[in-house]
């Protein structure tokens, strides 16, 4: 990684950090935040072996326009239109319902660039490692299974785009037994 590369890749963990500052994860302990945007460019760095700074600083900015107030001109213009088409990819529609959102998710997946698939598939495992380990506390085992079996349904539009987190991500769906 370049020193640009660097300084690109910690202005966006402190931009991600200061827009999710007031937020909380669902768990019991109500952890930060912004720990699951660290933990999806956790599994690309470390799992993967990805090294595009572009689709690293996208993970750490996944969720900054879905859920703050941070808008695709703002990241545009402090990040770029690569890391910014790759976040807007991944950003659903706050203004629909929650099941036409789930269901978009979907039929959407099919036209994610590459870079993009990737953070959705670190995504998924992140939210299914969460789900398993620290689940969200009034989640009963119905919703644990419905979240697995939507999140199936989008990867399965987007296999072959990485072997190595396809297969971490269908051992997590494999362990669904530790909650039915
Ligand atoms: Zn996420």
């Amino acid at each position: 990684m370049s020193h640009s590369d660097l300084h690109l890749m910690v202005k966006a963990i402190r931009f991600a950090a200061e827009k999710h500052r007031h937020q909380r994860r669902r768990d019991i302990e109500a952890s930060p935040y912004i720990n699951h945007p660290i933990a999806v460019a956790a599994v690309l760095s470390a799992e993967a072996g990805v090294e595009d700074v572009s689709v690293l600083c996208a993970c750490i900015l996944h969720d900054t326009i879905e859920d703050t107030d941070t808008t695709e001109a703002e990241l545009l213009r402090e990040f770029g239109p690569a890391i910014t088409t790759l976040v807007a990819e991944c950003t659903d529609d706050r203004t629909l319902p929650r099941a036409e959102r789930k269901a978009l998710q979907i039929a959407h997946a099919a036209q994610l660039s590459p870079g993009a698939r990737l953070v959705k598939l670190a995504d998924k495992i992140s939210n299914l490692r969460d789900i398993l380990a620290t689940p969200p506390k009034d989640w009963p085992s119905a919703a644990k299974e419905e979240y697995f079996d939507w999140a199936s349904a989008v990867i399965d539009r987007i296999r072959g785009s990485h072997a190595g987190l396809e297969a971490s991500f269908d051992s997590l769906i494999a362990r669904r037994s530790e909650f039915a």
